[in-house]
């Protein structure tokens, strides 16, 4: 029986249901099933149906033998206009509605597996979803984490409770945004309050729910078997030390967008939109480093006023001139854009601009292309790209750093404002515009961020860093090698 059940390791991935999550749990999904391993990849409905929508790819990984997709009812019920308060709902919605779904899925109760295969041998479960821990926990399945976000977001949500002690959360009224900060170990010369993840600045209270959250989040890393990070060794090995004191056995396995590449697997990019991938034949058209590349993921929304800001700085920075510019329109932003003679690609989602009703017109010529949902992986390696402004959602960074396109960091919540700290200040492969949304700010680091050498000679011996750990002898792969065996030796 032992025998049997080690030839026959299956892992359930259990992702958090939001854009940004998805596609690297499903590559590293996807890599396991190349070395042989069954899995179930258990998806909310609205979730699931979205990436079928959108994602041709997935009915490809769906018909493999020993790949399955399952499902839970969702239970969006969040009244929250708080993003990180509707992720909080969304948690706590899955856990009342789901937990027995997800336990039967894990452990059928009649012994019997409804397609007939192995028991799940060990959970990867987002390391934001600690109901995923919890009920494997209770099967007494092993379970390995896998967080999406940066290594030092993930230690700066570890240390809530001294940053707590120290007085330091929930900020002071009329806190100073710029005041060092003392409580994450290891980036006390580095942090200030602005630079905490975005979503702490909501707490009110040492009892909020929000700290809370990140805080049972965290916890769990103390309790579980491994740690997979989609990140690389040198690119953040001190911080990766002090998470270590935590969770000793981590596998850092990224960018795994590479790793993916290199091994050959079939590189699905699972999206919740379909890709416009006639941007990348407007690129095919530019000049080399030319192009300012401009996406702030699947979740940022701006009001029109920031919209505005963004639009002026950058017709402003230097690569030519606006003729004409009235009201906060869309037609007429895109008009002035479309006539400022700039070299943009910009993704302009459907939901991108809170209180614009006007349909998205989109407009492609010589100069300027916007498109809906871009196949990003691919614009950022194109040789027109020249920068990127970006969200600093972790999946967008990891991806411009591999490609060594340089980053003007525009964070919106989450890991993201101490991502693009690290970005400007211990990389120093990209400028952070955090708090700022000002045409002069963006007119002038679009201006510097496409002809600083420095910046761009950093960004490239990290890209080839990176592109170095994916190799057959490199630190990641070594690692989802480690990992692969550790998975096995959890079925005997
Ligand atoms: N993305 C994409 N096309 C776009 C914009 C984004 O494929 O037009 C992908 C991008 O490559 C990245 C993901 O969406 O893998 C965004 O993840 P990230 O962690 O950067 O931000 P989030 O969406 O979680 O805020």
């Amino acid at each position: 029986m032992a025998e049997d059940k080690a030839k026959n390791p299956h892992v359930l991935f259990f992702p958090f249901p939001i854009q940004g999550h998805i596609p690297p749990m499903l590559k590293l999904a996807e890599l396991l099933s190349l070395s042989g391993f069954h899995i179930t990849f258990l998806n909310t409905e609205t979730i699931h149906n979205r990436l079928l929508k959108n994602s041709p790819a997935l009915e490809q990984l769906a018909q493999q033998p020993r790949f399955r997709f399952k499902t839970l009812p969702d239970g969006l019920t969040s009244n929250n206009t708080e993003p990180i308060l509707q992720v909080v709902d969304l948690v706590d919605s899955i856990r009342a509605r789901c937990s027995e779904l997800y336990r039967e899925t894990l452990v059928p109760q009649n012994g019997e597996d409804p397609d007939g295969w192995p028991p799940v041998t060990c959970v990867v479960a987002d390391g934001m979803m600690p109901v995923a821990f919890d009920v494997a926990e209770e099967m007494m399945v092993p379970v390995i984490l896998l967080r999406t976000s940066s290594p030092c977001s993930v230690w700066a949500y570890y240390s809530i409770p001294e940053l707590i002690k120290r007085g330091e959360l929930p900020f002071p009224e009329e806190a100073d945004m710029d005041d060092p900060i003392q409580g994450v170990e290891g980036m006390q010369s580095l942090l200030r309050r602005r630079d905490l993840p975005g979503t702490l600045r909501h707490a009110k209270s040492p009892n909020d729910r929000v700290l809370e959250f990140f805080n049972t989040a965290s916890n769990n890393l103390g309790r579980a078997k491994a740690l997979i990070l989609n990140a690389f060794e040198p690119l953040d090995s001190l911080v990766l030390s002090h998470i270590r004191s935590v969770c000793p056995i981590i596998y850092t396995i990224g960018p795994l967008h590479l790793l993916q590449r290199n091994l050959n697997s079939s590189t699905n990019f699972p999206s919740f939109w379909l890709q416009d991938r006639s941007c990348i034949k407007w690129l095919d058209s530019q000049p080399n480093k030319s192009v300012v590349y401009i996406s702030f993921g699947s979740i940022t929304t701006m009001t029109g006023y920031k919209f505005h800001e963004f639009f002026h700085g950058l017709v402003n920075s230097g690569h030519g001139s606006i003729t004409t510019m009235t009201g906060y329109k869309f037609h007429e932003f895109f008009h002035g854009l479309v006539n400022s003679g700039h070299r943009f690609l910009w993704v302009i989602r459907p939901d991108l601009v809170q209180g614009i009703t006007t349909e998205l017109e989109i407009y492609t010529t010589e100069r300027v292309c916007f498109v809906p949902w871009a196949p990003q992986e691919e614009v950022l390696a194109h040789p027109a790209i020249g920068c990127f402004l970006t969200h600093s959602g972790w999946n967008s960074t990891l991806e411009s750093i591999a490609a060594g396109v340089p980053m003007i960091c525009w964070p919106f919540f989450a890991d993201q404002q101490i991502t693009s700290r690290y970005v400007g200040e211990v990389w120093k492969i990209g400028v952070d515009m955090k708090d700022t949304c000002d045409r002069n700010t963006i007119e002038s680091m679009a201006r510097k961020v496409m002809v600083d050498e420095g910046l761009r000679k950093s960004v490239s011996e990290m890209a080839n860093i990176a592109r170095e750990s994916v190799k057959e002898n490199g630190s990641s792969n070594m690692n989802f090698q480690k990992l692969v065996q550790h998975i096995k030796s959890l079925s005997i």
